[in-house]
């Protein structure tokens, strides 16, 4: 949240976490309560249908981009991404990570210090893994 940011008409506000509240479920095809599970970013949230059971994530409109420094949206960029890597994958799948092991794109995996995280790209001996903070480069295939 950036409480720094100019003044704007409105201010965006996630729903607090165990809270429900009013939400298109595709699977439901209709506006259905929904929990709250976790904030994953400060502008999206892990969000879980309470009728069907479905998970999604839920992201705030986006207010504007332009006045923000360089360092947010490097930030936010890691964020989005994750974002994007996470509604697509999800984190049933994880695998622990091991730099013994070797992966693949797209495999989401769970590493010890920095959370869950997802292959971008892999070389022979380097995967790029998009964490919620950053993207990091780690080894894998290592001998
Ligand atoms: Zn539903």
């Amino acid at each position: 949240m950036s409480e720094e940011a100019p003044a704007s008409p409105e201010v965006y506000v996630l729903p607090k976490v165990a809270t429900n509240f009013y939400y298109p479920c595709k699977k439901c095809g209709a506006e259905k309560f929904h929990v709250v599970l976790a904030h994953t970013t400060d502008v999206s949230a892990k969000i879980e249908c309470e009728i069907c059971g479905s998970k999604k994530t839920y992201k705030l409109p986006s207010t504007s981009t332009r006045s923000r420094s360089k360092k947010t949206s490097v930030r936010s960029s890691a964020a989005s991404a994750w974002g994007m890597f996470n509604e697509k994958i999800g984190s049933e799948s994880k695998v622990t990570y091991k730099m013994s092991e070797s992966y693949e794109p797209d495999m989401a995996i769970d590493h010890v210090k920095f959370g869950l995280g997802y292959v971008k790209s892999v070389t022979s001996s380097k995967i790029e893994v998009v964490f919620e903070d950053a993207i990091r480069l780690l080894v894998h295939n290592r001998n």
